[in-house]
């Protein structure tokens, strides 16, 4: 097996509305059938017009209350409400769920690599965009890759954000080893890798979280895989999400 190469991919300019993200970086790295490209959902957002200017933002009640109480301001209280399905918590943080089933601090809404004042969402069919992604850079190249888009979440349990896959395409998201034996035989029961968070991981890594320019990384030569696509768990199985919802109503 050929050792992994990961690239970050340098020389993108600022993204603004309209680029054709898939085509700039085409233009700077040569990929093959199998190589993946993880794309940060900012430079994404920004390419699809997927911002706001805070001024064209009015607050609602709700979102000047929890602004109060959170000591944020309240039109960006406002845009986290409104990419929100569902808030599961409200205080000291807003954690919401989002109608594409991320769960995630803020709605992932962001104010930072993007001008003074203004909001940047998460892709709203993330998978879409992946997919589209996908498809763009085939229709260039005539290679099949893989592509995942990313964003920087905090998690439970451990202190410090990690990279995590919030929309993919050209693979499963989760490496199904159940049925599979380890070194001694035993049969594995629940180990189900969720393989795209791994490389999303990495690749945010590579990317760095401020000036460093890199909203994009290239692997070649992961091995693939097979799995499934239910990354999310169902609300049923989600612990903790029914945990807060109980432990924070609203
Ligand atoms: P997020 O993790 O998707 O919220 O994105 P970040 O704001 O953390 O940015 C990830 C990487 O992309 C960092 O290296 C940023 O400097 C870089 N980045 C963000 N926006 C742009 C852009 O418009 N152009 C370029 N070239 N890099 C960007
Ligand atoms: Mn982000
Ligand atoms: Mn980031």
């Amino acid at each position: 097996m050929e050792n992994i190469v990961v690239t970050g991919i340098r020389g993108l300019p600022l993204i603004k509305a309209g680029d054709n993200i898939a085509a700039m970086i085409c233009e700077r790295v040569k990929v093959d059938d199998g190589d993946i490209i993880s794309i940060a959902s900012t430079v994404y957002s920004k390419s699809r017009g997927y911002t706001k200017h805070l001024s064209e933002i009015t607050p609602s009640e709700r979102a000047e209350r929890l602004a109060k109480l959170n000591g944020e301001d309240s039109r960006f209280v406002q845009a986290v409400l409104d990419a929100s399905q569902d808030i599961i918590m409200e205080h000291p943080f807003i954690l919401s769920e989002l109608p594409f089933g991320h769960i995630g601090v803020r709605a992932g809404v962001d104010q930072s690599n993007i001008d003074d004042g203004m909001v940047i969402f998460l892709p709203p069919e993330p998978m879409k965009a992946a997919a589209g992604i996908r498809e763009e850079i085939k229709n260039i190249t005539g290679k099949k890759v893989g592509v995942i888009i990313t964003d920087t979440c905090g998690r439970s349990f451990r202190r410090g954000q990690t990279g995590h896959a919030i929309g993919w395409s050209g693979f499963t998201a989760i490496r199904d080893f159940r049925g599979d034996t380890d070194l001694f035989g035993h049969e594995l029961k629940i180990t189900e890798e969720a393989v795209v968070d791994e490389i999303a991981g990495f690749a945010n890594f590579v990317m760095g979280e401020s000036n460093n320019g890199v909203p994009a990384v290239h692997f070649r030569n992961c091995p693939s895989w097979a799995g499934h696509d239910n990354l999310y768990f169902s609300k049923d199985e989600d612990i903790t999400r029914r945990l807060l919802k109980e432990a924070y109503p609203s």
